[in-house]
């Protein structure tokens, strides 16, 4: 077994079912068919006030986006949440997918080079390392 194939049987999502990278990095969210308002995560209901009638029906969502806006994590957050340490203060963005959705997600890159409507592209990496695993999560990073 080669080392990229060991790591990879090492990944664990952070939160099971939120998101795939078997085909590439996808959110699994939900979409009414009736108003067209992209959701992540999915969602039992259509929460537009002037949708006619809710159709929810699954749907993934990836590839690239623009960064709307960010914010910078400069101090270790609380438990649950979990991080490698020493800890390294990393950008918090909000991005909108060129699907429609826009979403909260960790920055891959530095602080320093964040740009807001910079072009980005959805990605699974991990955000922290125990036991020998890396869970991820889903994350944004820069074109
Ligand atoms: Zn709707």
């Amino acid at each position: 077994m080669n080392e990229l194939a060991n790591t990879a049987a090492l990944r664990e999502p952070c939160v099971p079912g939120l998101f795939s990278e078997e085909e590439g990095a996808r959110l699994h969210g939900a979409r009414c068919t009736c108003c067209n308002t992209p959701y992540f995560p999915r969602v039992a209901t259509c929460r537009n006030p002037a949708c006619e009638e809710s159709k929810i029906v699954p749907c993934t969502f990836g590839g690239e986006g623009r960064l709307w806006s960010y914010s910078v994590a400069d101090f270790p957050p609380p438990l649950p949440h979990r991080y490698d340490k020493p800890f390294v203060p990393y950008a918090i963005g909000v991005v909108d997918l060129d699907s429609g959705l826009r979403v909260v997600g960790q920055m891959v890159d530095p602080v320093e080079v964040m740009r807001v409507g910079a072009r980005v592209r959805l990605v699974i990496e991990p955000i922290h390392h125990e036991d020998g695993k890396a869970f991820t999560s889903w994350k944004f990073k820069l074109l």
